[in-house]
Parts: C-alpha cells; sequence; structure tokens
C-alpha cells in the first residue's frame, strides 16, 4: 500500500478563508485523513464543525464527475455526458463566431469571490481574447471594492497586521464568531489583558456578551457613525498629529467636512445614544495600536458603501494605525530574494495586450469608475512607478459589473452580451436581484451558457455546458492573493482530481489554444505554473509547498523604505505621495474627494411612501457555519444535519405583534417578491429591524423547472434589488443587499417545494 502525507492548506470549497495548515494522509491515492499542520505559519489548524466532512464531501456521489451538455431546454434537466475535448471545441468554436458577428467584448465572465486562485490566468485570456474585462464579480460587493478604494487612498491593498495583540479591536458588522471563529478566538483570549473590543452592528450576534461596547447601529447609517467619530477624534485633539503633519494629505478638508456630523445629529441618524457615539471614539483613539476591521456587509450597501470604507481609511490614518508599528500597517508588495519578484498576480495579467479602444467599452466604465479601467488609467502609472512592477487589475478588484451585465444580456445595451462563462459561482443565489439573473440566464439573447462548478447549482441547472472542476482539496495552490498580500503562499493538492474533473487553469488554457494563442498558456498544470512563478527567486512550487509554506517578502515595501531606484523615501503610492484624507483619485474620476453620509435610497426616511406598505428595515446576509455562501447546503455530507433550516431574526415585540413564536415560518416580503424562513425570536435585533440570511436552496428539490433545486423559496435575493443603477454606489457599481424596506407575515401552512406556496415560485 502506497502511503504520503501531503501539506495543503484548506482555503475554499468546501472550507472557507481561513487557510487553515493541514497535513493530508493518502492511500493509495485516495485521502483517508486530514489533520493540522502544527509547522505550518499560522494559528488557524482546522475547525470542528467543517473540516470533519471534507472526506465525505469529496468522494460523494453529489460532486461533478464528467462534462455535460444540455439536450433539452434550459431548465430541463435533461443532459448528455461529453469529454473535455469535444466541449472545449465547441465552446471555442461558437465563442469564435459570436467574436467574429458582435466583437470580442460579447463575452461576459461571471464569478464569485475567492473559490479560485487563478484570477490573473482568466484575466490574461482576456486582455488576449479582446474582451475590456466585462467580468461580473462578488467581489464588487464584497472586499474587492475596498481594496480599489485602498489603492486610490493609500497606493496598497495590503494591510492589517497579524500576530500581535491590537490594544483595540473594532468589530463593524461582521459576526466573527461565524466568518472567522479561530480569529475571533484569539481576540477574545488576548481579553482582558490587552484589547478593548468595540461592536458596531444592528445585531448584538454571539460575540456581544464577550465586548466593551456595543453600538446598535440603524442599518446603511455607518459613514454618519464614523464621520462622528472623525470629528470628536479631531476636536479633542486625539489624532496623531506628527504622522498627520508628514504622512497625510487633506487634514483640514476632512475636519471642516467631519465638523458637519456633531454627536447629536449622527444619534439622530444612526440610533445610537450621543454619550456612546462619544465614548467608542475615544476608546478608539486612545487604545493604540488599534485595529478598525473592515466587513462585506458595508460593501453590501449600495449607494453608502464606498464612503464608509473611505470613513475607516481616515480613521485608521489620523490615529497612527497606518503608519509602521501601527495596528494597520500599510505595507507595499516587496522583493524576495536578491531584490527579485517572483512572478506576482499583476505580472501575469498581460493588460498592455488589450487595446485601448477595447478598454472604453467595458460595461459600466462610463459610470463606475474606481474598479474599472478609467481608475487603472488613473492609479496605475503612480503604482509603478513606486514599486516596479505592474498594477493589479488582475486581481478581481477591477471588475465590470454584474447586475449591468446581466441587464446587458437582456437589453443589448450598450452592446449584445451573447455569451458568459460562469467559473466558482452561484449567481442565482450570491447576485442581487434573482429575478434578474434568471431572466438573463434564460434569455435566448444569450447563445452561449457555460458553468465550470464542483456540483450542480441552480446557476449550472440553467447552463448549456457544465464543466466539472476541481475543488482545492485537488489542485495546488500559489497564490499572492491576488496581490493583496506582498508573500506567496504554496500548498499541495491532496489527490489527483477525481473523475474528469480539472483545475481551472486548463479551462482557459484549452479555450486559449483552439482560439489560436495558446503560445501565452505554455505551462502544463498548476504546479507548471507555480514553478514559473518561483523561478525568480529560485525556489521549486516543490520545494516552496513542501518546505516554506509561505515565501515571504525580505523587505516589503513601507513609506520610509528607501526607493534603489530615486535613492529618496518611497512613501505611499498615491498623487500626493501620502495617504490622502482628500482623494485626488476619486476627484480625478469626478467624484467627491471626502467621505460623507447618504441615506439610503430605501428608508423609512428617504421613502415614507414605501415604508408605509414596508415598515420594517430588511438586513440579508451573514455568513452562518457550517455553511459557506451557497455551499455545503446538500444533505448527507455533514453539513446541512447540522444547519437544515434558513432563520431570520425577529425582536420579541415586533414577533408578538404579528403573532409569530419562535421557529413559525415567515413570509418576508419586500417590493421585489417574497420568501419564507423560520423565525428566532430574540432582543438581539432593533424591533424596527429584520435579518433573514442569505444563500439558501435546497439541493433535494428537483434540479428542473419549477423548483431548479429550491432557488425561489427561501433566497435572500429575490427580495434585493439591482436593476436600477441609481440605488448603486456611485463609484463602485456596488449594488444594495442590505438597508431595504420590507414587511412580514407569519406563514401558516407550508409544503417545502409545493407550487401554492408565494414563497416557491418566480413569479410572486
Ligand atoms: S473550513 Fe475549517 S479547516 Fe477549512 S479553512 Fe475553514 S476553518 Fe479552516
Amino acid at each position: 500500500m502506497a502511503r504520503e502525507e501531503k501539506k495543503i492548506v484548506c482555503w475554499a470549497s468546501p472550507g472557507c478563508k481561513m487557510y487553515c495548515g493541514l497535513i493530508a494522509e493518502v492511500e493509495d491515492g485516495k485521502l483517508v485523513s486530514l489533520k493540522p499542520n502544527r509547522d505550518y505559519p499560522s494559528k488557524n489548524k482546522g475547525c470542528a464543525d467543517r473540516l470533519p466532512h471534507h472526506i465525505r464531501w469529496l468522494y460523494s456521489d453529489i460532486q461533478l464527475r464528467r462534462p455535460l451538455k444540455r439536450v433539452g431546454e434550459r431548465g430541463e434537466n435533461r443532459w448528455e455526458t461529453i469529454s473535455w475535448d469535444r466541449a472545449l471545441d465547441e465552446i471555442a468554436e461558437k465563442l469564435a463566431q459570436l467574436k467574429e458577428k458582435y466583437g470580442p467584448e460579447t463575452l461576459a465572465v461571471t464569478e464569485g469571490t475567492y473559490r479560485s486562485d487563478i484570477y490573473p490566468i482568466r484575466t490574461r485570456f482576456l486582455n488576449l481574447f479582446g474582451n475590456p474585462s466585462n467580468i461580473g464579480c462578488a467581489g464588487t460587493i464584497c472586499h474587492c471594492n475596498t481594496a480599489a478604494l485602498s489603492l486610490a487612498l493609500i497606493g496598497t491593498a495590503q494591510g492589517g497586521r497579524h500576530g500581535t495583540a491590537p490594544a483595540c479591536c473594532v468589530i463593524h458588522g461582521n459576526d466573527m464568531s461565524q466568518t472567522a471563529p479561530l480569529a475571533w478566538r484569539d481576540l477574545k483570549n488576548q481579553r482582558p489583558r490587552t484589547t478593548k473590543l468595540i461592536l458596531i452592528d444592528p445585531r448584538r450576534t454571539s460575540m456581544g456578551g464577550d465586548v466593551d461596547m456595543w453600538l446598535r447601529i440603524r442599518p446603511g447609517t455607518d459613514t454618519a457613525l464614523l464621520m462622528g467619530w472623525i470629528r470628536v477624534i479631531i476636536e479633542e485633539n486625539l489624532y496623531d498629529k506628527a504622522f498627520v503633519d508628514e504622512w497625510t494629505f487633506g487634514f483640514e478638508e476632512l475636519k471642516a467636512r467631519a465638523a458637519e456630523y456633531t454627536p447629536e445629529r449622527v444619534s439622530e441618524i444612526t440610533w445610537i445614544p450621543a454619550e456612546q457615539i462619544v465614548a467608542s471614539a475615544r476608546m478608539y483613539a486612545t487604545n493604540w495600536p488599534a485595529e478598525l476591521k473592515d466587513a462585506s456587509s458595508t460593501d453590501m450597501l449600495g449607494r453608502n458603501a464606498i464612503r464608509v470604507e473611505q470613513a475607516r481609511v481616515c480613521l485608521r490614518a489620523i490615529t497612527g494605525n497606518l503608519k509602521i508599528g501601527g495596528g494597520e500597517t500599510a505595507e507595499g508588495p516587496g522583493p524576495v530574494a536578491g531584490g527579485n519578484f517572483a512572478v506576482r498576480d499583476s505580472m501575469l495579467q498581460l493588460a498592455d495586450m488589450l487595446p485601448a479602444e477595447q478598454r472604453k467599452k467595458q460595461i459600466g466604465s462610463d459610470r463606475f469608475k474606481l474598479m474599472m479601467w478609467p481608475g487603472y488609467e488613473v492609479m496605475a502609472p503612480i503604482y509603478e512607478e513606486t514599486y516596479g512592477i505592474p498594477f493589479p487589475m488582475c486581481a478581481h478588484n477591477f471588475l465590470s459589473n454584474q447586475p449591468l451585465i446581466w441587464k446587458a444580456i437582456l437589453e443589448r445595451d450598450p452592446y449584445p452580451v451573447t455569451a458568459n462563462i460562469t467559473w466558482g459561482s452561484n449567481p442565482l443565489l450570491n447576485s442581487g436581484d434573482t429575478k434578474l439573473v434568471y431572466k438573463a440566464l434564460k434569455s435566448p439573447n444569450l447563445e452561449l451558457s457555460v458553468v465550470s462548478e464542483l456540483v450542480m447549482t441552480p446557476t449550472a441547472m440553467l447552463a448549456d455546458y457544465v464543466l466539472p472542476a476541481a475543488s482545492k482539496l485537488e489542485k495546488p495552490m500559489c497564490e499572492t492573493h491576488e496581490d493583496f498580500s506582498p508573500n506567496i503562499k504554496c500548498a499541495e493538492r491532496a489527490v489527483r482530481p477525481l473523475g474528469e474533473r480539472r483545475e481551472e487553469y486548463l479551462l482557459w488554457k484549452g479555450l486559449a489554444e483552439r482560439l489560436g494563442f495558446g503560445e501565452y498558456f505554455p505551462w502544463k498544470d498548476e504546479e507548471d505554473l507555480a514553478d514559473y512563478r518561483l523561478a525568480p527567486v529560485g525556489l521549486t512550487f516543490k520545494e516552496a509547498a513542501a518546505e516554506r509554506y509561505v515565501v515571504r517578502s525580505d523587505e516589503p515595501w513601507t513609506y520610509e523604505r528607501i526607493n534603489p531606484r530615486t535613492g529618496k523615501r518611497t512613501g505611499f503610492a498615491t498623487p500626493s505621495g501620502k495617504i490622502e484624507l482628500y482623494s485626488h483619485v476619486l476627484e480625478a474620476l469626478g467624484y467627491d474627494p471626502l467621505p460623507f453620509f447618504e441615506e439610503p435610497p430605501e428608508s423609512p426616511f428617504s421613502r415614507p411612501d414605501l415604508a408605509e406598505q414596508y415598515p420594517y428595515i430588511l438586513i440579508t446576509g451573514g455568513n452562518f457555519r457550517p455553511m459557506f455562501h451557497s455551499e455545503n447546503r446538500q444533505l448527507g455530507v455533514g453539513t446541512r444535519e447540522q444547519y437544515p433550516y434558513p432563520v431570520m431574526d425577529i425582536h420579541p415585540e415586533t414577533a408578538a405583534k404579528h403573532g409569530i413564536a419562535d421557529g413559525d415560518w415567515v413570509y418576508v416580503e419586500s417590493p421585489r417578491g417574497v420568501i419564507r424562513q423560520k423565525a428566532r425570536v430574540a432582543d438581539e435585533i432593533d424591533p424596527r429591524v429584520i435579518n433573514v440570511q442569505s444563500h439558501w436552496w435546497f439541493p433535494e428539490q428537483p434540479p428542473r423547472e419549477p423548483w431548479l433545486g429550491g432557488l425561489w423559496a427561501s433566497n435572500a435575493n429575490v427580495l434585493t434589488p439591482a436593476d436600477d443603477p441609481d440605488g448603486f454606489d456611485p463609484v463602485t457599481g456596488g449594488w444594495p443587499l442590505r438597508a431595504l424596506l420590507c414587511r412580514i407575515r407569519k406563514a401558516e401552512r407550508v409544503q417545502a417545494g409545493a407550487k401554492a406556496d408565494p414563497a416557491a415560485r418566480a413569479d410572486t
């Protein structure tokens, strides 16, 4: 019996993003156990709720094993199995025809957040195809927007200190007990010795009992709170004057803007008592170093989203937390060995291969400029001058706009989008406005629809081709985390892909070869590509994965470092060379350079007429274990058994008003549609607010119309709007999944999947 141990990292399906270092024991090519790798340079070494199911998940018969081609109508669930060669031949031939007829911009790529590590390869493919990066990605509302803003304000997407305990940590709209339980455990263990904890959240969550202060904020008003903090900190001289004077730009302008946000006004807007606003600002500013954690919840606020993060960056800067030794020290990419860089993501993207006139065709780039080519063109020269390497548009922080792509498919405006490749994503669950996505995926205007996936999802059920992808247990890892990290992480694969599953690199390579630019994809697989990436620093992938794990930069760039090319201090890669409290990049793109609060477009105050019919404020989302986004909901793999139903949070007073008891099914309705979830009645939420869980579907229901795996019954995005760009964040195009209006009623008799159930159909 051949027995071996592989050093792997748990980092994507069916895991999460904790990057746990593990040892995989493999017997005769079969994975038999996963155990912590004590040598791995991270405290994260496995969890109790997901990890035990990984092996069962891998070998479960729910996994796709062979390429499928649709033979019936979309959604009929009639397929034939075909070979990879035939699938790639047919897809490439159709792509070539559509390109010829409509131009290379006719292709869209849709994707989720971080279910792969080869985003630069996807971008390389698109640039060579001539496509203007018509990439619709959940990243626009999940961290990639804040990374793009960070590039604008401090010249790097990198920051955040890991290891040392901060003196204060602000957890902002993030239930870390669910999203990052191992980091939450570490934070709690540091108390009460070091860390003050402040929770900003409409819900108390399970963390509420462990924090020093819980600020129960009205959903969507976060920028007002943070501007109030800035005012208090400046007025009371709690800011780091030396750092502000030397290393920030626009302090006086920020001070004048923040002066508008008195504690009394902010209290009125946010529903947080004025004294709590002042006390929490003092706690954050006087406990240094501090961390003000970002969270994707505020990325999902639509019109206000980017201004929340802008206020956060300003707070981190004026309190000296971005300086060396601060709570969130800003670091740029640095060389590894003897001044050499490994091949970073940005070096694989081939941005210069895309003709200039094609850039202008990127969908949404005339309006939402920061994360698209207009933002790239302002920021890239400064970044490249500072660091001497290409600007990271390869990361999925430079994207088109997913809802506008769906609209372009339906309306053929600004031009026909006739082909879509979805990889590692389930937009019928994770994109806003499920009905919009559904119409686009069913539209005859979409002449080619390809999905690369692990299991049959509702999105895959509507595809023309479904291609079986390798999970993270079946593929190696070599990544700079889309260049967010100065380091390169490497890990072996546990086993070869099962059945005919393939790592996604081979999908892009296979298409490129058939479309005539295969010479740009010379690497035979992902290990070969990793060898190429590590060669400049004298390592092979095998050495890096089995011995180094994380190849660290010898000297990450900081603002104090002497730039060898200029002989001067590097400063920050921004137009002023400083952290920009007043942003020249936003100004150059036509936006207000300073942060400000704007009332959410669908609230009791902006839409009192609508609030008469829909009196509650709706928030959606919030990860909960052992699920991860729309993954892990199949019965029989250990995860769904732990968490069988969707749950909505409701205050006891509100529940009593509607005759709802804990555990009752409840219909939640917005102007877009209706879903049902089970009530969790608890006073951890404001009586005026309703929280529903996101990403729910029921794979035990039939994989065909009208059920599509229980797509409609409890899916939060049936309630969210994404067809009106006026409600999007004006800077990034982020669409709103939170701070909306809804109403509720008890669901008297519910039969799962029944057509009579108003929450089980596309037309309700
Ligand atoms: S699923 Fe568990 S083991 Fe895997 S990364 Fe997440 S916490 Fe770590």
